[in-house]
């Protein structure tokens, strides 16, 4: 999906309508394709390249110089040679790659697209977590998910995504693990480690609200479909799941498996790139949309690159403090 030349409407307007959404009319496809021409070209004036998260919105993925899940991009804002970079995400992931690109500008479109999980959590209130836990657990760990701060992450060990957690957490040399702040992802860490993880009481409310009665009336009606869900989602959701994967696992997993029908489980921005991207196979939506994702548009984009809007900035102690949480990370993943 990553192109270096905009497409004409016609074909914008071909690939959108197999979405089955109606807001993508010719005439709205005719808008998106003149803003991805003017934002082609300010990426080059504007020496930036695009970051974007697996949830965007289909048209977004047309500027996109990369489009993955949070590990993928996390790592590949580490090779970014552009001086700006735009994400095409929300907040934490922005400042993710601030983090790890101190000298470069990251620009994040729109400041309301925050993440519900990630304001659950302060520095402050982990930090008094921690001495608690530690009095009772000496070796404590704290594995932090990285949809969390900046603050969050310098008060955290080591960092993980959902793509990792598991191997990170049995890398950990200790028993006992304060997990933030996903309570259902903490839940699956513990359950495939066998470790004791102390859940933060935290969730993502897009995934917290797929129940598994939806699971079963999908697969009453169409037994024959492999069911891919997200880790964040509730333990009795996953115990339904023919293979628990991260956004780009499962875009790996769709991708290689001689399966052709599946029920995606997650945001439904996945769906609709899963849905693009591979047009053979067939994919049935449990999912739900996430607000902040879906705060990114292209108008917002062209505006970040043109008025250099709106810029993460973090103090240096906190940005160094949450480099050795995620380099941790990248050296055990
Ligand atoms: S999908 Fe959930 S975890 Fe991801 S940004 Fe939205 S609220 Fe946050």
């Amino acid at each position: 999906m990553v192109t270096a030349v905009p497409p004409t409407i016609d074909a914008l307007h071909d690939e959108l309508s197999h979405l089955d959404d109606p807001t993508y009319t010719p005439e709205v496809c005719g808008e998106m394709t003149a803003l991805i021409a003017e934002i082609n070209v300010l990426k080059r004036e504007r020496d930036a390249v695009i970051l974007a998260h697996n949830y965007q919105r289909p048209e977004i993925f047309h500027v996109a110089d990369f489009i993955g899940d949070s590990l993928e991009l996390a790592r590949e804002a580490t090779k970014v040679s552009a001086g700006t970079i735009v994400f095409c995400g929300v907040h934490f992931m922005a400042e993710t790659a601030k983090i790890l690109n101190p000298k470069k500008t990251v620009l994040l479109p729109d400041l309301r697209a925050g993440c519900s999980l990630a304001d659950s959590v302060t520095g402050e209130s982990l930090e008094e977590r921690k001495t608690e836990l530690r009095a009772l657990y000496p070796d404590l760990q704290v594995m932090c998910y990285v949809n969390t701060t900046a603050d969050v992450k310098a008060a955290s060990d080591v960092c993980c995504t959902s793509s990792n957690a598991v191997t990170i957490a049995r890398a950990l040399p200790t028993d006992h693990i304060l997990f933030v702040p996903d309570q259902n992802l903490a839940a699956y860490v513990q359950k495939e480690t066998g470790k004791t993880v102390i859940a933060w009481d935290g969730n993502c409310y897009v995934h917290h609200q797929i129940r598994p009665e939806q699971l079963r009336a999908v697969k009453e009606r169409l037994p024959h479909v492999e069911i891919l869900a997200h880790p964040e989602c509730r333990a009795d959701v996953l115990a339904l799941a023919d293979q628990v994967l991260s956004t780009s696992g499962m875009i790996r997993h769709a991708r290689e498996s001689a399966a052709t029908e599946f029920l995606v489980v997650t945001e439904c921005g996945l769906s609709d790139r899963l849905l693009l991207e591979l047009p053979g196979k067939r994919f049935f939506r449990a999912c739900k949309l996430c607000q902040y994702m879906k705060m990114i548009t292209l108008e917002g984009t062209r505006d970040a690159l043109l008025f250099r809007r709106h810029e993460i900035v973090l103090a240096e102690d906190v940005r160094q403090g949450a480099a050795r949480a995620l380099e941790r990370m990248l050296e055990f993943a």
